[in-house]
Formats: structure tokens, sequence, C-alpha cells
């Protein structure tokens, strides 16, 4: 079976993992911290702009508590993981959901109003910009990391949030997360906030710390980032390159998205999904009809968008024969694409 997503693992990772579980110390310690110090390098920050946590909708939810969001409007995608809302819900904010663009898994500027939060998530890789000055933005790079703009890996928003979990552009042992803030106070009031134990004052905290097991995998992947990004390219491109109607954005100001997905576009998902099943290759629609957040008919890009995706295996450790394989398939099916 060819599946349709899985995470990358070399021997690096294991043997990073196996020397931290082998030190007995295996909570968060100094393998935190080195992440911590590499991923600030990597958007050239300092570590005092960064903060490890134990996966990405506790980063978010730890963004929203940062930026107050208890009574606040919150907005974010109708189109979008159901992480965000139940970070939303849990700090007592209130939900105000977008349609996407035609034909787009992003938001586009909106009358939003002033003093709320949004959620802007660049899904699938896309970049997306919010530039509105009288409200506050989150990133939500979960699927994102490594965009870059002017060559550059791309930040904006006043607080950035980025997921590790299994399969997401690399993983710290299943799940894991990071934020990242150009405002150090803000960073300094999370991390203060994420760890309860040994605290001598009274203030309530609670307990989101990433550990070195994970950390001590997170460091070995992000050194091998910029690879899994440009084999991603490599397979997109190979998709491409079989004129298959894949899903692509046009941008400016020099961005160059990541291929989290390779997604194309069809009017009956469904049927090419057990075409494919039957030759056991995995291919999936990404965000269906049920999964919308509101099934409101108000919300109509959403709705075309999530009935007619499918999504084609896009991973590292994808091999050259596999693709060789969902070629043959594509060629066969290709009545119906
Ligand atoms: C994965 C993801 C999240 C949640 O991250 P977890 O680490 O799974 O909690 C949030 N937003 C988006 C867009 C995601 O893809």
């Amino acid at each position: 079976m060819i599946l349709h997503n899985r995470p990358t693992i070399g021997r690096e990772e294991i043997s990073a993992i196996s020397r931290v579980i082998n030190s007995k110390y295996i909570v968060q310690g100094k393998e935190v911290k080195k992440f911590e110090n590499a991923f600030a390098e990597y958007y050239n920050l300092k570590s005092n702009n960064v903060v490890a946590v134990n996966n990405g909708t506790s980063a978010l939810y730890l963004a929203l508590w940062a930026l107050n969001a208890k009574q606040k409007k919150v907005y974010y995608p109708n189109y979008s993981c159901s992480s965000l809302r139940n970070a939303t819900s849990l700090i007592g904010g209130k939900e105000r959901l977008l349609d996407v663009k035609f034909k787009s898994p992003l938001i586009e500027e909106y009358n939003f109003r002033k003093n709320s939060i949004v959620i802007n998530p660049h899904m699938y890789g896309f970049p997306s910009v919010i530039k509105k000055k009288s409200i506050q933005v989150i990133e939500d790079s979960c699927q994102s990391l490594g965009i870059k703009r002017n060559n550059q890996p791309f930040l904006s928003g006043k607080i950035t949030i980025f997921s590790f979990y299994a399969t997401k552009m690399m993983t710290t042992a299943g799940q894991g997360g990071m934020i990242v803030s150009k405002n150090t106070s803000l960073i300094n009031e999370i991390r203060d906030y994420l760890n309860f134990d040994y605290r001598r004052d009274n203030k309530i905290r609670f307990n989101f710390q990433m550990t070195d097991v994970q950390a001590s995998m997170g460091i070995v992947q992000l050194k091998k980032l910029n690879k899994f990004i440009a084999k991603r390219k490599e397979i997109f491109k190979f998709y491409k390159n079989l004129k298959l109607p894949l899903l692509d954005l046009k941008y400016n100001e020099n961005f160059e998205p990541v291929r989290y997905r390779s997604i194309i576009l069809n009017k009956n998902p469904n049927k090419i999904i057990k075409e494919f099943k039957k030759f056991n290759i995995q291919i999936i629609n990404p965000l269906q009809r049920w999964e919308l957040l509101s099934k409101s008919k108000k919300y109509k890009n959403s709705i075309d968008l999530s009935s007619q995706t499918i999504s084609l295996p896009c991973y590292p450790s994808l091999k050259k024969k596999e693709l060789i394989r969902i070629e043959q398939v594509i060629d066969r099916v290709s009545s119906l694409l």
C-alpha cells in the first residue's frame, strides 16, 4: 500500500532519541533549549523570541491566552482544522467564521472589527498575508514551516505558531509545537505560564511543556528541513508535469510556498479515491464537507472546495518507484481526471 502520508524518519533521529533516553533525563531540559535556539536561528531571531510546547493546539491556545482573547472576537476560516475552534472556545473567545476565497483555501482581508484577533492559517503551505493594522494576527503556520519571501524564511503577524505532529513539515516524535514572536514580552509571559511545577507564588499555570525526547528529534529534523522542502517541491513538480489540475495559487512579493500538499481539483473525489484504492494507493479528500466548522450555505466557497479536492501522496520519504506506480494509475484513470 502506498500511504497518503507518513513521517520521514532516519537513523539520525533514532540515535538522537536513544541518546536522550539512555541519559535517563527525559523531561524538559537542555535538548529543549537547544531546539529553541536552533529554531530561533532559522528565523534569524533570538532564543527569547521562541518557546517550544507540547503540540500545535497548545501553541494556539497559548497565543490566544497571551493576546487576552477571552471575550474578544476571533476570526478564522470555516475551511480549517477544528483545532482553531477548540483553542478559541477553551479560552472563551467569540468565534467569527469567514469563507475562503474562490477555489482557494485562504481567507482575504475583511472588515475585521477593531481590537479583534484573526487566526490566519497558511493552508496546504500557501502563503497568506493579512495587513490590517488595527487587529492582532496569529499566523497558523502548522502546515507551512519553511515558506520563504525574498529567499528568507517568512514570518508575519503578532505571533506565529507551528505544529510538529507526525506528518507536518517536520516532526518531534509525533507531537510538538512552537510559538514565535518578535515581541519578547509575549514569549516571556507564555514561558512563565507553561510550567506550574516548583513555583512558589500562587499564580495559576498549566503544563504545556515539550520534552527532551521530542526536542532531540526536532533538532535533527530541523537540520533536514531544507531537504524535506526540496523533496516535496520535486514531487509537486512531478505531478505538475503530468498535466494534472494541481491546486496552485498566484502570489506576489517574491513568496515561495512549501508543498505541504499536492491537491487536484475534481468534481468527483470519492470515485477517484475508490479507483486508486483498487491499486493499493491511498489518496484522500484533505478536508471533507462534514469537517467544515459550519455547514451553513453562507460559506459557499468552503463548501465548493471541500467537495472537490483530492490530495495525492507528497512527503519526503515517498520513493521514486512509488511515484512511478502512482503515475501508472493516473494514466489508467485519466478519463476520470
Ligand atoms: C495540525 C494543525 C493544527 C494543530 O496542531 P496539532 O499539533 O495537531 O495540535 C492547527 N492548525 C493547522 C492548520 C494544522 O494543520
